[in-house]
């Protein structure tokens, strides 16, 4: 039987740009799940909005701290969230800017853990259990170029070994581990086109990963299905780490 989330809440960030917190968004209601879609840019709402009743657009700059804990406390409670929302700033090693590695703590470490900790509160008071999965990278674990200031992302976002432990025994707490997929974020990072073959080659299965082929982990691990996962993750990168 398929993965069902009927009578669920669920709380995606970053779907705005047709990425895979997008797809997550529409497996999600797809699935049964109310939705809050929580997006920055303001003209996507319009989008999310003609997702029809079951989604509840909200739009909030995620990387002003105070506006997210206003905005994520204002939602109310929520049974299953998805830190997907993230920058990636692309800069060579030696030339990445202080500013840079100041956001990627942000997005890698302080955002995330910020809204684990404003939804785990609501649960913890609410007295349901819960699931939450980081959508990290296989940055977390390998070194790839340009990428200095989103390493710290990655290895953050991996819950296995240093996401904040889940608060309470029924917090789930994981992450998934996609190499690139060809979102808009994956197309900048693979613009090269030498640089993406090559890439690519290095993949056991020779191919980057579907945002589908994300979403689905994400699924599973939000679900009972994963009921005795926590502090884990899964990869979803063509065997890259094995390679
Ligand atoms: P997209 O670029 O498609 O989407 C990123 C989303 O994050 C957008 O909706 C964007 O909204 C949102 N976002 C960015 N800044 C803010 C902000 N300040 N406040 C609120 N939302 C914000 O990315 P992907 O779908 O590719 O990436 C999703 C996740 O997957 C990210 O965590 C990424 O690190 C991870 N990942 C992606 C890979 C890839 O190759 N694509 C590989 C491995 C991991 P807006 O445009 O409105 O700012």
């Amino acid at each position: 039987t398929l993965l069902n989330f009927s009578g669920l809440r669920a709380l995606v960030t970053g779907q705005g740009k047709m990425g895979i917190g997008w797809d997550t968004m529409k497996a999600l209601h797809a699935s049964g799940a109310r939705v809050v879609a929580v997006s920055h840019t303001s003209a996507d709402l319009v989008s999310l909005s003609k997702e029809g009743p079951g989604v509840e657009p909200v739009s909030v700059d995620l990387g002003d701290w105070e506006a997210m804990e206003q905005a994520l406390c204002d939602v109310g409670p929520v049974d299953v969230l998805v830190n997907n929302a993230a920058m990636a700033l692309l800069q060579p090693f030696l030339e990445t800017t202080k500013e840079a590695f100041d956001t990627g703590v942000r997005w890698g470490q302080g955002a995330p853990s910020l809204g684990l900790q404003i939804v785990a509160r609501g649960m913890i008071s609410h007295g349901v259990p819960g699931s939450s999965v980081n959508v990290s990278s296989m940055a977390a674990h390998v070194t790839l170029p340009n990428l200095a200031a989103y390493i710290c992302e990655g290895g953050v976002c991996a819950p296995a070994e240093t996401a904040p432990p889940a608060p309470r025994p029924q917090i789930r707490v994981n992450s998934v581990n996609p190499t690139v997929v060809l979102t808009a974020m994956g197309q900048e990072a693979s613009s090269d086109p030498q640089f993406a073959r090559k890439l690519k080659e290095r993949h056991p299965l020779r191919q980057f990963a579907k945002a589908e082929d994300v979403v689905n982990s994400i699924l599973f691990l939000l679900s009972d299905r994963s009921a005795s996962t926590s502090g884990s993750g899964i990869f979803v990168d063509a065997g890259y780490l094995a390679s």
